[in-house]
């Protein structure tokens, strides 16, 4: 399959890792939009939020446990930060693998352009 994601997992394309269990991997994003911004991936590849069903449940869950440590971690757990999924051409969607972008470290602006 050919999903840029997929290859960071697997190592095939360079990223910098900030966390990575047996579920889940996450990295700095290429074109941080704060000082903090973190992507959160399933290894599962699954297309979108419109692909979970009731087998993900667990997963999603542990994805939420996840982007609290990374907060926590970050120091950005107090100050607050913001956990979002983009869905489809609308939603803003460019990487076609579910992904929770995590943010933080200023002020962010809501609501969203
Ligand atoms: P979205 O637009 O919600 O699908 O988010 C995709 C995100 O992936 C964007 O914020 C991109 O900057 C980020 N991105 C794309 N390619 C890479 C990469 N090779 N390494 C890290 N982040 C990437």
């Amino acid at each position: 399959m050919d999903c840029i994601f997929c290859k960071i997992i697997n190592g095939d394309i360079p990223s910098t890792k900030v966390y990575e269990d047996a579920r889940v991997y996450a990295f700095e994003d290429i074109n941080p939009e704060a000082p903090v911004h973190v992507l959160i991936v399933p290894r599962e590849h699954i297309d979108s939020a419109l692909s979970i069903d009731a087998s993900h449940h667990d997963l999603i869950g542990h994805i939420h446990s996840v982007a609290k440590q990374i907060a926590v971690e970050a120091g950005i757990d107090k100050s607050g930060y913001r956990l979002l999924t983009n869905i489809g051409r609308d939603g803003g969607q460019s990487v076609q693998h579910l992904h929770y972008h995590l943010l933080g470290g200023r002020q962010l602006k809501w609501p969203p352009g």
